[in-house]
């Protein structure tokens, strides 16, 4: 490794490690809670920052430090379980603020504040609910997607269900008029794997596009998951406003029994109600906690991940496992008693899920300091096991990558890809030419239980939670701590040839964040 500052002796600094992992330890034993809010009564004092040591050095302690007991699973369990889903605007989304900035104060970084921004509608599910009238009668399983408008008539509408195939220009045309005024139907495959929930979103812009050109009344989507199992989406890429039509998910078992009374081409009738409740501007806030580097503190590495989640279920795998693993990564940075030469800010976005808006905010109110920022490294797919990390197609970063992140090895983190895709709070910093870590991570239980009712607290794996606790502290503390910056900020043009060259663009296009970044709204300024 290429530290080389030490303030003491190497004798002595490994024994002030030594005692430093004692004190660490048994402090946070004493704070294993005994009450549901595991703040409660905790004490923020640990071991104060004096020492410089190189990642490499500190690298085995903070893997037990992370492994040992800690606040970690108490944390989670009480966002998860206590606080439960949040909605930006929600009163569960505030207390989740509340909490972390809490939470980070009880695990040493005292430098934790939060910094708003405004999502410009606030949306809420109503009691919705559907019943086909005709040709059989039964109730239908379904949810409202995220920032979908209501079905603003009293008492709902009764109207047509037909059948668009899966959504195609060819579905659209063979239902022709029928469309109108009429529910559209689409069909959609089992989600089984990452390409299928990439092509869910990437779809599913042209086919709103299309039914409301049609002037269907509502779109009703098969649910992807199966049985009877319900989650939730947006579709809509700006984020925080209204979709273009009325649209709800269908439990795939009722979406089946309409799709055979479709098939049987009888006319298919149905009453539905959505009553949504949509407002004015909510205010959402991100939570940042800061260690200030010892040498080149202005300058600084993100470690992120999203506060917010869909509410159906708790917001366990999406993404309370790495909220929680983030303010624990900052514990076990804290803990090491020692400082990297540049800062680590903690980030707990808001907003991600209704369109990466907090990490949006957060760029564009951080614009000024920008080429002050040395990596983004995000989490956010669960607590499968990670295997390394990708670039989001940047060659470059390879290498320097490799050396910097040894210390990762013997936790079985060391394979670098170039995937990318837009999928969560990296993409703004990427777009501004920031250099962005995404894990590549086995994705276990994640997609089975993606935005859905049963993303619990009980499906996170706690023991591999700790090891990535391990990690994100371990490549958080290694890029802030090298001597030289380890990958450039990008040029605009650069950014413009890693976007065409890493299948982003087409990405983009497909998903309309394309404009956006051609015409300077998005991204770095040309
Ligand atoms: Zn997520």
């Amino acid at each position: 490794m290429l530290r080389k500052k030490i303030f003491f002796g190497s004798r002595s600094r490994f024994v002030a490690i030594v005692s430093f992992w004692l004190l660490a330890g048994s402090a946070v034993a004493q704070l294993i809670p005994q009450t549901p809010n595991p703040l409660s009564g905790s004490d923020s004092s640990s071991a104060g920052c004096s020492l410089q040591a190189s990642c490499a050095e500190l690298a085995p302690g903070m893997i037990k430090s992370a492994e040992g007991p800690s606040l970690l699973e108490a944390n989670l369990r009480y966002l998860t379980e206590t606080i439960g889903g949040r909605i930006p605007g929600s009163a569960a989304n505030q207390k989740a603020v509340d909490w972390a900035v809490a939470a980070f104060r009880a695990a040493g970084v005292t430098d934790a504040k939060t910094e708003s921004f405004t999502i410009p509608v606030g949306w809420s599910e109503g009691a919705t609910s559907a019943k086909i009238v005709a040709p059989e009668t039964f109730e239908v399983r379904l949810v409202s997607t995220g920032w979908s408008p209501a079905i603003s008539e009293s008492g709902g509408i009764t109207t047509r269900i037909v059948d668009v195939g899966m959504g195609d220009a060819a579905g659209f045309a063979e239902a022709g008029d029928s469309a109108r005024d009429a529910i559209v139907f689409v069909h959609q495959n089992l989600l089984e794997s990452v390409d299928e929930l990439f092509a869910e979103y990437t779809r599913a812009p042209a086919i709103i596009d299309r039914a409301s050109k049609a002037h269907a009344a509502a779109i009703f989507w098969m649910s992807v998951q199966p049985g009877a199992l319900l989650y939730r989406h947006t579709s809509t890429p700006g984020g925080g406003v209204l979709e273009k039509i009325p649209q709800a998910i269908v439990a795939r078992d009722d979406a089946e029994r309409v799709a055979r009374l479709l098939a049987a081409d009888a006319p298919v009738r149905v009453h539905f109600e959505m009553p949504n409740q949509v407002g004015g501007p909510v205010e959402a806030k991100n939570v940042v906690a800061e260690i200030r580097g010892w040498d080149k503190p202005d300058d600084f590495v993100v470690l992120g991940a999203h506060l917010d989640s869909w509410d159906l279920g708790e917001g366990a795998l999406d993404n309370g496992c790495d909220a929680s693993m983030v303010i624990d990564a900052a514990r076990v940075v804290h803990a090491s008693g020692s400082l990297p030469r540049r800062s680590i800010r903690f980030v707990l976005f808001n907003g991600e899920e209704e369109g990466l808006l907090g990490s949006r905010a957060y760029v564009e109110a951080h614009r000024g300091e920008l080429d002050h920022v040395i990596a983004a490294i995000i989490f956010d797919s669960g607590s499968g096991k990670i295997t390394g990390y990708s670039t989001s197609g940047r060659k470059d970063m390879l290498l320097p990558m490799r050396e910097a992140l040894g210390p990762l090895e013997p936790l079985g983190v060391s394979g670098f890809t170039l995937d990318a895709a837009i999928g969560t709070d990296n993409f703004d910093f990427l777009l501004q030419g920031i250099p962005t870590l995404v894990p590549d991570q086995e994705l276990a239980n994640y997609l089975s239980n993606y935005h859905a009712s049963s993303d619990t607290f009980g499906k996170v794996d706690i023991v591999s939670l700790k090891k990535q606790s391990a990690i994100a502290a371990i490549t958080a503390y290694a890029l802030a701590d090298q001597a030289q910056r380890f990958a450039p900020r990008q040029t605009r043009l650069q950014i413009r040839e890693l976007l065409s060259e890493s299948g982003l663009e087409e990405q983009m296009k497909l998903e309309g964040f394309w404009p956006d970044w051609q015409n300077g709204r998005r991204g770095r300024q040309p």
